[in-house]
């Protein structure tokens, strides 16, 4: 939902009552793009583990982590508002996801999400790989 149409007040509003603050319930890592099998390994590993996802955004591979921000408090207002980090100041309301979730380009909540993706990944290389070899060469009858 783009936010420009609201005013500072209903934006903390909606963040608060609207939206349980989901900004301050999650925090993301920018992951280097897996190259090789132990990479590979190394996401589903992560999956196993609860409250986490990885999705891949403008061919960014991402780690996030649904863990609620300590200094949220139960009234999902932030108890060191003044201190804040930076990177909280500087959140772009654009970027604002409330409503929905953003939709990515691919996107993994379990480990056997995953590990199928993985397979068939697999699986149209080798097709890839076999119809590369059908192909008649230069030269051939
Ligand atoms: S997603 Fe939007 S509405 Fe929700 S807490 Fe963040 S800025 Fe506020
Ligand atoms: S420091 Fe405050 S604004 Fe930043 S994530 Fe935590 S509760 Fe939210």
């Amino acid at each position: 939902m783009r936010s420009a149409s609201l005013t500072p007040a209903e934006v903390a509003r909606r963040c608060r009552y609207d939206c349980d603050s989901r900004c301050c319930r999650y925090i993301t890592i920018v992951l280097p793009a897996p190259r090789c099998k132990a990479d590979f390994d190394e996401l589903s590993w992560f999956l196993a583990h609860k409250d986490i996802s990885v999705y891949v955004e403008e061919r960014r591979w991402h780690l996030e982590v649904r863990t609620p921000c300590k200094y949220l408090n139960e009234a999902n207002l932030c108890t060191i508002y003044e201190r804040r980090p930076d990177i909280c100041r500087e959140y772009d309301l654009e970027d604002c996801e409330f409503p929905a979730r953003p939709s990515h380009s691919l996107h993994f909540d379990t480990k056997e999400e995953f590990d199928a993706w993985r397979t068939d990944r697999k699986e149209e290389k080798r097709r890839r790989a076999r119809g590369r070899s059908a192909q008649p060469t230069r030269g051939s009858p």
